[in-house]
C-alpha cells in the first residue's frame, strides 16, 4: 500500500477499501522501520497525524464532500510553521519553539484534510545541496545511504523515496526542491513565484523563495500544487490570479505541436555524460510524442550563480537579524549583569552553523555602504538580464528543458569543505529562481556510470505552471512503457522495509 501513488491512495480511500488512520498508521509504521538509516524526519507527529486522520475518516463516514487528497499523508519541510509542532529550520537557533500559527500552506493542507506525519530534515535555514548542513545529522539518500538526497529539502525527498511518505512540501530558493527530487528519482516542482503563498516559511531569500509539491508523480505533484496554491492576502508578493490548470494538464500529459526550447548553455562541460545521455534520450521520447525540439540561447545564464550568491546571502543577512535571542529559541550567556548585546552574540555564535554565518558574513559585506552598487545593484542588474533571456526564449518555444543537475548524487562528506564546488550544484535551476517562473523536476532514469538517478527539468514562464505538467506527464508516461515499472520500484529495498 505505501508504495502506491497519492491518487492511487486517495481511490482506495474514497472506495473504502482502507482508511485514513490504516493509510497513516502504514506509513508511521514504515518510518519507525527506516528512519533510523535514512533520517528524513526531525519530527514524528505520530498523535496529530492519527488525529487528522480519524477525523477524515469520519467525515467520509458521514458523507462530506471531500477534497481529492483527502486522507493521504504527508511530510512537511520544517521550514513551514504548524501550529503547536516543533519548527527549527534544521537550525538549533529555533530549537524549542512551537509556531503559535500555521503557515497558509498548512492551512491549505488542513483545508484539503491532507494529513501531516510530521517534519523533514532541511539544511540549516534552507541554506545548501545536501542536507549535510543540517544541525541535526545530514539526511541519507535511500538509492545508497553513503549518498546525500540533495538539498536544502533533502529530507522531503528522501521520505518520498524511502516511501515514508507518497506526498512532502519542499521549499525552492535556488533549486531546494528540483535538486533533490534529481538525485532521489522522484518529482519536485517550483511553481512560478508568488503562485503558493509565503506566509509561515520562514524566509531565507524573499525574493526568490518559494514552496512547492514534492511527490513520487507528475500527477501526484498536480493535485498538491492545486491544494496548495492561490492568492493569499497575508503574502502581499502572492499574486491574485486563478491557479493554473494543473491537474488538468497532469491527466492529460499531451505535447502534441508543443516547442521544447533546449537551454544550449545547460548542457554542456561539467555534466556527467549518464546525465547528458538520459537528458538527450528524454528528449527523443517527447519528439516521439509529437513535441517539436529547437534550441535556444540564454547568454546570460553564465552569470546566474554569482548573482544568486549576493543576491541571496543579502537578503539572509536582513532576514535572519530577526533571531536575537529575544524573541524564539536558543538563549546563551543570559547571566546577571549580562548585556542584551553579549547575549545577542553568544545566542547567534553557538546557534547558527558554519554555512549560515559564512552567507550573513557576505551578505552584510554585500550590502554595506559604498559596496552596494557594485555588489547587490550589479547582482540585481544581472537578474533582470537572466528574465530577458528567459523572455526571448519564451517567444521561441513554450517550454524550456535541460538537466536538472550536473552530476547524480555525491557522497556525504565529499563536497563538505568545498562551498563553490556545492554552489555549483544548482548551477542548472538557479536561473528559474532568479526570474521567478516555474520548474519542475522529474526522473529520467539512472546513469549508466553509477546507477543513480537523474532529473529532467522543465521551466514554463510565470503562471504557464500547467504547460510543465503536459510536459512531465507526456515524459513520464513514455519512459513508464518504456521501463515497464516506476523508476522507484528499482531502488534498493531498505532493511525493515515492506
Ligand atoms: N543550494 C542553494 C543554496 O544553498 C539553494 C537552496 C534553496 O533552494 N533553498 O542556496
Amino acid at each position: 500500500m505505501i508504495r502506491n501513488s497519492a491518487s492511487e491512495m486517495a481511490s482506495k480511500l474514497a472506495s473504502g477499501d482502507v482508511t485514513s488512520v490504516q493509510l497513516t498508521q502504514a506509513h508511521l509504521d514504515q518510518i519507525a522501520a527506516v528512519d533510523k538509516q535514512v533520517h528524513a524526519f526531525l519530527h514524528i507527529d505520530t498523535e496529530g497525524a492519527l488525529a487528522q486522520a480519524a477525523a477524515v475518516d469520519l467525515k467520509r463516514k458521514n458523507g462530506d464532500k471531500l477534497s481529492p487528497l483527502a486522507g493521504v499523508p504527508l511530510a512537511l519541510k520544517d521550514v513551514m510553521t504548524q501550529k503547536g509542532i516543533p519548527t527549527t529550520c534544521g537550525s538549533k537557533i529555533l530549537e524549542g519553539w512551537r509556531p503559535p500559527y500555521d503557515s497558509t500552506v498548512v492551512a491549505n493542507l488542513k483545508k484539503n484534510d491532507i494529513v501531516i506525519l510530521g517534519k523533514t530534515n532541511m539544511d540549516e535555514f534552507a541554506m545548501g545541496s545536501s542536507t549535510e548542513n543540517s544541525a541535526y545529522g545530514p539526511t541519507h539518500n535511500p538509492w545508497d545511504l553513503s549518498r546525500i538526497p540533495g538539498g536544502s529539502g533533502g529530507g522531503s525527498a528522501a521520505a518520498l523515496a524511502a516511501f515514508e511518505a507518497p506526498l512532502a512540501i519542499g521549499t525552492d530558493t535556488g533549486g531546494s526542491i528540483r535538486q533533490p527530487a534529481a538525485v532521489t528519482g522522484t518529482v519536485g516542482v517550483k511553481p512560478t513565484y508568488g503562485g503558493v503563498s509565503r506566509f509561515g516559511l520562514v524566509a531565507f531569500s524573499s525574493s526568490l523563495d518559494q514552496a512547492g509539491p514534492c511527490a513520487r508523480t507528475v500527477l501526484d505533484a498536480a493535485l498538491l500544487h492545486e491544494a496548495i496554491a492561490g492568492h493569499d492576502p497575508k503574502d502581499s508578493t502572492s499574486i491574485n490570479a486563478p491557479v493554473p490548470a494543473v491537474v488538468a494538464a497532469a491527466k492529460a500529459g499531451n505535447v502534441k505541436g508543443m516547442k521544447i526550447g533546449v537551454v544550449k548553455e545547460l548542457n554542456g562541460d561539467g555534466y556527467q555524460p549518464g546525465v547528458r545521455k538520459r537528458f538527450e534520450e528524454s528528449l527523443e521520447l517527447l519528439a516521439a510524442a509529437g513535441a517539436e525540439i529547437v534550441e535556444v540561447s540564454a547568454p546570460n545564464f553564465e552569470y546566474a550563480l554569482a548573482a544568486y550568491y549576493l543576491i541571496a546571502p543579502s537578503e539572509c543577512s536582513s532576514n535572519l537579524a530577526r533571531f536575537d535571542a529575544m524573541r524564539y529559541g536558543l538563549r546563551v550567556g543570559d547571566v546577571e549583569g549580562a548585556s542584551a548585546e553579549s547575549v545577542m552574540n553568544l545566542t547567534r555564535e553557538v546557534g547558527f552553523g558554519r554555512e549560515v554565518k559564512r552567507r550573513i558574513i557576505l551578505g552584510t559585506y554585500a550590502l554595506s555602504s559604498g559596496y552596494y552598487d557594485a555588489y547587490y545593484g550589479s547582482a540585481q542588474k544581472v537578474r533582470t538580464l537572466i528574465t530577458q533571456d528567459f523572455n526571448k526564449a519564451f517567444e521561441i518555444a513554450d517550454v524550456l528543458v535541460s538537466p536538472t543537475c550536473p552530476t547524480t548524487a555525491f557522497k556525504i562528506g565529499e563536497k563538505a569543505d568545498d562551498p563553490l564546488a556545492m554552489y555549483l550544484n544548482d548551477i542548472a535551476t538557479i536561473p528559474v529562481n532568479m526570474a521567478g517562473i516555474g520548474g519542475m523536476s522529474l526522473p529520467s532514469g539512472v546513469a549508466d556510470e553509477d546507477g543513480l538517478p537523474v532529473g529532467f527539468q522543465i521551466m514554463a514562464p510565470v503562471m504557464k505552471d500547467e504547460r510543465m505538467y503536459s510536459v512531465g506527464a507526456s515524459l513520464e508516461a513514455s519512459l513508464l512503457s518504456k521501463w515497464g515499472a516506476p523508476l522507484l520500484s528499482t531502488i534498493p529495498v531498505l532493511a525493515g522495509s515492506k
